[in-house]
């Protein structure tokens, strides 16, 4: 093993506070994976909290493997040095399992290479039977794991705070006969193991049919979590060398009611569950008692939780700062905002998501201009410096007048913010973080074609010259490129797995993946589908009725149609 990489990963564990050492002698020894960088992994809750429960498992050990630095990666080719765990060093094939946490689809890549770099066989057919067992989890692994599929022995389908005591367990009654112990596994709700499913293609290249072999479920039915209090979700291991490393990170429930058409955590965490406060007061007061200065508090809705008022005063009143990433504009208060502003918050972060309220609508998510220009207000009156917008470009229904409407509204929260000022002190900034929309799977917007990156390009370039003549706005974006590897693989069935591979054979070069991939990625992407059409995630039931998202489809269209047509009326009788 290259020294230097030693030393390094020596060096992060000083750093840590709450990393888990656990003998191997006689016990299951998982590699808990992000196939992303140590700082971007360690600041995944999910991530943290199996890491945890793992752990907890007096015949487990669990210990964390993270995709090396660009710099590193070099190293470990120089040095022929596989990936290692950071806690024993061990090389990944060492390990009983080896479980990806993937919640990005930008990541599946950085899987494969994980594997390549291990020498551990990619497809599961070509696995040995001493080879570890390959799985994932995260929301990939419920929203649509097929282009991973071939990668994988089984895949987590759900929440999986209960099922690793039931997966430990399979995995001790199955070993060391791999067969044996993928069909225990497969008997388990929640798991999915692809390998048990025979997939067919119609001459048009659409889904014909995934068959279930014998004695494995039909529909593979996602696991939720009942009681959520049963279960602290909060960081097992703090570091400064995180994203959020500075404050420790306590999740106040699952699932989001607000049914926003394109999101996908709003449709495959349902039902709502949220954690109580008397449940979260004790975690606070542990929180403090080990010296934590500020707490992040972590949801799809932060703001609409139901007990808001009374947690920040639990909160505040254990000593601890406040800090929430994103808020709706349409629950905030004066509270909320006060409260923020005396933990440190520097800015404050909504989610328009489009320049118009029309569309707004369209995507149901109403947010009213008022409202906006409330959050303002809010902010400015706190002393708050910066406010950060969420916008999406590529909508349905989406107009050349919803995309102008951007730089306009900005304009005009921009006026309001200096308006407010009664010092006279400077506004900061108002930040505009754009990204490309893309249809998910389990969302009403699910047979909607991608916008398609030139599209989006020249929509980005419309928001970035009207901003121009903007003093203190600046617009953040990723490149609707990458978007358009993310609907690639968000949307695509198994045969998507060929391009994963030649991928990551070019070192995560996809572009020039993509050159030489025979697949057709448009046809993944761009193509609108038909409402009759197979998906390829139909053969999973995540609590989302097909029936209820058709609804939610066609009502988006007449929303979309109708405001749209009433605008044209209006502008003939200008
Ligand atoms: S409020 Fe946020 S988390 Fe909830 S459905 Fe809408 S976008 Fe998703």
């Amino acid at each position: 093993m290259s020294w230097t990489l030693k030393r390094k990963a020596q060096a992060l564990l000083a750093d840590e506070q709450g990393t888990v050492s656990k003998d191997w002698g006689g016990k299951v020894a998982v590699a808990l994976v992000y196939p992303n960088t140590y700082a971007v992994g360690m600041s995944n809750l999910g991530f943290q909290t199996i890491y945890r429960h793992l752990n907890a498992l007096p015949d487990v050990v669990c210990e964390r493997v993270f995709l090396p630095d660009p710099e590193d990666a070099e190293e470990m080719r120089r040095s022929a040095t596989p990936p290692f765990s950071l806690e024993s060093l061990r090389p990944l094939r060492d390990f009983h399992m080896i479980g990806f946490s993937v919640t990005y689809e930008g990541d599946y890549i950085n899987v494969l290479r994980l594997l390549a770099m291990s020498s551990i066989p990619l497809r599961t057919a070509d696995r040995r039977p001493h080879d570890p067992l390959v799985l994932m989890g995260g929301v990939c692994a419920f929203s649509n794991p097929e282009p991973l599929a071939p990668f994988m022995d089984f895949v987590v389908v759900g929440e999986g705070e209960e099922l690793v005591v039931e997966l430990i367990a399979a995995y001790r009654d199955g070993y060391p006969d791999r067969q044996k112990l993928l069909t225990s596994l497969a008997a388990l709700e929640g798991i999915y193991v692809p390998g048990e499913y025979d997939v067919a293609y119609t001459t048009e290249g659409t889904l014909a049919s995934v068959a279930a072999r014998a004695g494995a479920p039909a529909v593979v039915t996602k696991r939720r979590l009942r009681n959520v209090n049963a279960f602290e979700t909060v960081a097992a291991v703090k570091t400064p060398h995180a994203e959020y490393g500075h404050m420790a990170l306590l999740e106040v429930g699952k699932g989001c009611g607000r049914g926003c058409r394109f999101c996908l955590e709003g449709q495959v965490y349902r039902p709502v569950r949220h954690r109580s406060v008397d449940a979260l007061r004790d975690t606070v007061a542990q929180m403090a008692a080990s010296g934590e200065r500020r707490v992040g508090l972590v949801g799809a809705c932060v703001s609409d939780y139901p007990w808001i008022g009374e947690l920040l005063k639990v909160v505040e009143e254990n000593g601890l700062e406040l800090s929430i990433s994103s808020l709706r504009a349409d629950s905030l208060t004066e509270d909320l905002v006060a409260a923020l502003a005396r933990g440190g918050h520097r800015t404050l972060t909504v989610a328009p998501e489009a320049g118009t309220e029309r569309l707004r609508r369209a995507i149901r998510k109403p947010i009213t201009d008022d409202q906006l220009m409330t959050a303002c207000d809010l902010v400015r009156a706190h002393g708050i410096p910066n406010l950060k917008c969420y916008f999406m470009l590529g909508q349905p229904t989406e107009t050349s007048e919803d995309v102008e409407a951007i730089p306009a509204l900005a304009g005009r929260m921009l006026e309001r913010l200096r308006v407010l000022d009664p010092a006279g002190r400077p506004f900061g900034r108002l930040t505009l973080s754009i990204s490309s929309f893309v249809p998910k799977p389990w969302t009403p917007f699910q047979w909607v074609g991608f916008d398609g990156a030139t599209s989006l390009l020249a929509k980005l370039e419309t928001v970035k010259r009207g901003v121009r003549r903007l003093h203190n706005v600046r617009v953040l974006h990723e490149n609707p490129r990458e978007a358009a590897l993310q609907a690639l693989l968000a949307r695509g069935d198994r045969r998507v797995a060929d391009f994963l591979e030649l991928a990551a054979s070019y070192a995560g070069d996809w572009r020039r993946a993509l050159r030489e991939w025979e697949g057709d990625a448009d046809f993944y992407t761009t193509r609108d589908r038909s409402t009759e059409e197979r998906m390829p995630w139909d053969h999973f039931e995540v609590g989302v009725k097909k029936a209820g998202l058709l609804r939610e489809w066609e009502r988006a269209r007449a929303d979309g149609a109708a405001a749209v047509g009433a605008a044209a009326v209006a502008a003939g009788a200008s």
